[in-house]
């Protein structure tokens, strides 16, 4: 029953006073007000009172205030209802017959815990002895009678805040219990004030220690860090917390199981004081390793990864002096060329190929494989001791990667250099064995037979001429040491001289002649190749007019043209400049550029080509044979001579795979309307048999040699249908 107590000493006007005449009626129209804010989201209450007047009055005005109701007249009925339609807060009388409200309340709190479902409990006195007593049943609050609006609406609202505050902080403690169970990352939390460090189970597995209850302590952790990273992860920290940061990440190696280490990212933020000073500091620690060190595309371990291994070996090797090793660096021969010319998908895919070949050469073997970065890939073996075993293992690698590729239908070819050293106390260090590797690599490219190549001193001496020649090179023109050499184009119809190819050629004061071969591919490297480029096109143009005056055909001169000079923005104007100087007609020059060159970037080579025919200069396709033409790019392209390489004439008369080869491209020619160019012809046979072909023209020492300016007037003159 409420009552308007006289005892009570809270204000009667806040007190709930129902006139007794309203409550057998229907609701009045004028309903007393509830003061203060109105239930947030209303809620399910189950109203326990004996005294029907009491349950009518609380239900009237709980319900105003947005609440759904429920009512019960003892305990046992409230036990009942509970069960029944699942109230979310109980408002419950002490004393009631049948079942009083402590007895009610106990049961209640076995099936429902204090933070489940809150129960109010009515007191008609606040005897301290009865308050505590409901809180000691499990009571969540109390309402001592007769009952305030403003407090009851209160502390029920109060109640129900609370429920929800606990809830959501269930929902995060679970999304976050969810969330560091699922990820793979290790959590930290660091109280900056006491040292304490919390580390998710997950945090202490991934940097190797086996006990999950392992604790750190204030900077203890650090010990962890791999010594070369722990300054700077330090100095990472104290730059965020000393707020020069936004937030805390930095790159480290931690330990793992198996004696090695593991690239970590730790992330973290600071919470700061109201002073902003940092008491705390949280984050994450995730694994990078397979970022750090594995190739995206192959997935074998990367070049960091492959220095680390060697390191390792390198440092085994010094302490015990007998362990040896051997390191091999192996480039694909011309991946440049099958790159541009099929597109980056086919060498891709060429490359995780290669990778799969190479590994499969070294199953048996103690090896680590590694794609060093592009085409180029190291294999680091354990227990070689001389160079003779693993040269053995090189020359099984080659033999495996002879065997044809076959990529999206297409078969490939490839070929491997190899450049082989052992470890020897002359070369403990991990650069220095890269260093060898690499240079006994290109060595091989160059100048050994199956592309492979033991490090040998000498080499670095080689090496060192390189770079010599290409700072000589520079001053060569200035020092007039560059001059043209000039091989006469022989029409097979006529068998007189139509033509010559400008060939240079380098006297050096020192050295002698160096050839093209080796000084061209350096010019091409370091640019000097423009200049160069340009001074051969004037000389050869200038050489043109000579004929000019001595012959009464046209006599054609070639001009080899190389990547660089002929993909420079100015190259028409180089031209224009070299005819107009020279005063020939543009259809005296043909430039010679390699099929390689021309398929790296057909479509801009395609514009470049319709540019120079329309000047009237006409190209030739040098070289062809040894690239990876792409017919329907040919087809387009306004060329008009096509030069068959010489490797495939000088094997003519040997090889039927080579006679066959030169027949079917001097039928594409034909077809595609193209004259043809024999070079390198040195034999009568070889000749015999191009011109059973049908072959244009003739090159070759079988006629004559590159020949100085001079002595070309002769040539002009010959008639080489006496020479077969
Ligand atoms: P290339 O354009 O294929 O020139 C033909 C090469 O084959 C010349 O070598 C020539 O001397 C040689 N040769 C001609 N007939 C025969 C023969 O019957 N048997 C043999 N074994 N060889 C023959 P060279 O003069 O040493 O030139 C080598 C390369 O250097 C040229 O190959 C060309 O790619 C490059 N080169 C030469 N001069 C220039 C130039 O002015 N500019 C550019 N960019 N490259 C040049
Ligand atoms: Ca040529
Ligand atoms: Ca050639």
């Amino acid at each position: 029953m409420i009552r308007n107590s006289p005892q009570s000493n809270l204000p009667s006007s806040e007190q709930l006073v129902f006139p007794a005449v309203s409550l057998e009626r229907d609701a009045p129209k004028q309903m007393p007000t509830v003061s203060g804010s109105p239930a947030v989201s209303a809620g399910k209450i189950l109203v326990v009172d004996d005294e029907m007047v009491t349950r009518k009055l609380l239900a009237h005005h709980l319900e105003i205030a947005g609440y759904e109701i429920l009512t019960a007249e003892n305990g046992q009925e409230a036990l009942t209802s509970m069960n029944s339609n699942k109230p979310d807060l109980v408002l419950m009388d002490i004393s009631m017959p049948v079942m009083d409200g402590l007895s009610t309340l106990r049961m209640m709190r076995q099936m429902h815990g204090s933070t489940d479902l809150p129960i109010i409990m009515m007191t008609s006195s606040l005897e301290e002895a009865q308050v505590v007593g409901c809180f000691d049943a499990g009571a969540s609050d109390y309402l001592a009678k007769p009952i305030q609006q403003a407090s009851l609406i209160a502390r029920i609202e109060a109640q129900f805040k609370l429920m929800r505050a606990l809830e959501a902080l269930r929902e995060s403690e679970q999304r976050y219990a969810l969330a560091s169970q699922g990820t793979r990352d290790g959590i930290w939390d660091w109280n900056l004030d006491t040292g304490e460090i919390y580390l998710s189970p997950r945090w202490i597995a991934m940097v190797g220690i086996e006990d999950p209850n392992w604790v750190a302590h204030g900077t203890s952790w650090l010990e962890l860090v791999f010594h070369e990273d722990r300054d700077r992860v330090l100095s990472d920290l104290e730059a965020h917390l000393c707020g020069e940061s936004s937030h805390f990440e930095t790159e480290l190696r931690m330990p793992d199981h198996s004696g090695g280490f593991r690239w970590m990212l730790c992330r973290g933020l600071a919470v700061r004081d109201g002073d902003g000073v940092p008491t705390r500091i949280a984050g994450s620690l995730t694994d990078i390793t397979e970022g750090k060190v594995a190739d995206a595309l192959t997935r074998l371990p990367n070049r960091t990864l492959f220095h680390d291994r060697v390191e390792r070996c390198v440092e085994q090797y010094k302490r015990n002096g007998t362990r040896r090793f051997a390191v091999f660096y192996i480039d694909v021969n011309d991946f440049k060329l099958i790159n541009d010319s099929m597109g980056h998908d086919v060498g891709d895919e060429f490359l995780i190929q290669i990778s799969a070949r190479l590994d499969s050469c070294l199953r048996q073997s103690e090896a680590v494989l590694s794609r060093l970065g592009g085409d180029e890939f190291g294999i680091l073996i354990e227990g070689i001791n001389k160079i003779g075993e693993a040269m053995k293992v090189a020359e099984r690698i080659q033999e495996r990667i002879k065997a044809p590729f076959s990529i999206n239908g297409r078969e490939i070819l490839a070929r491997v250099s190899i450049g082989v050293v052992v470890v020897s106390q002359k070369n403990a260090s991990v650069d220095e064995i890269m260093r060898q590797a690499d240079t006994a690599m290109y060595h091989g490219k160059q100048f050994s037979e199956n592309c492979i190549s033991a490090f040998e001193d000498r080499m670095q001496q080689e090496s060192a001429a390189r770079l010599e020649i290409a700072s000589e090179l520079k001053d060569a023109i200035r020092r007039d040491e560059l001059s043209l050499a000039y091989q006469p184009i022989i029409d097979s119809s006529t068998m007189q001289t139509a033509g010559f190819e400008a060939l240079i050629r380098w006297h050096h004061p020192v050295h002698g002649n160096i050839s093209p071969n080796d000084f061209i591919p350096i010019a091409e490297s370091n640019g000097m190749i423009v200049e160069i480029g340009n001074w051969v096109l004037q000389q050869a143009c200038k050489q043109a007019t000579i004929w000019n005056q001595k012959s009464d055909r046209e006599i054609q001169i070639s001009v080899n043209v190389s990547m660089r000079q002929f993909s420079g923005s100015d190259f028409l104007e180089h031209v224009q400049t070299a005819l107009a100087g020279s005063g020939i007609a543009a259809s005296q020059l043909k430039l010679e550029v390699t099929e390689s060159l021309l398929m790296q970037k057909p479509d801009e080579m395609i514009e470049l080509l319709e540019r120079l025919e329309s000047m009237g200069v006409t190209t030739s396709i040098d070289d062809f044979g040894t690239g990876y033409s792409s017919l329907s790019y040919l087809h387009q392209m306004p060329l008009k001579v096509l030069k068959i390489d010489r490797s495939f004439v000088a094997n003519l008369s040997e090889s039927k795979k080579h006679q066959a080869i030169v027949r079917s491209i001097i039928g594409l020619a034909q077809n595609l309307g193209l004259k043809v160019i024999a070079e390198g012809i040195e034999t009568s046979a070889q000749a015999a048999y191009l011109q059973g072909l049908q072959c244009d023209y003739f090159q070759g020492f079988l006629y004559s040699k590159p020949v100085e300016a001079k002595d070309t007037d002769e040539i002009l003159e010959k008639d080489w249908s006496r020479i077969q």
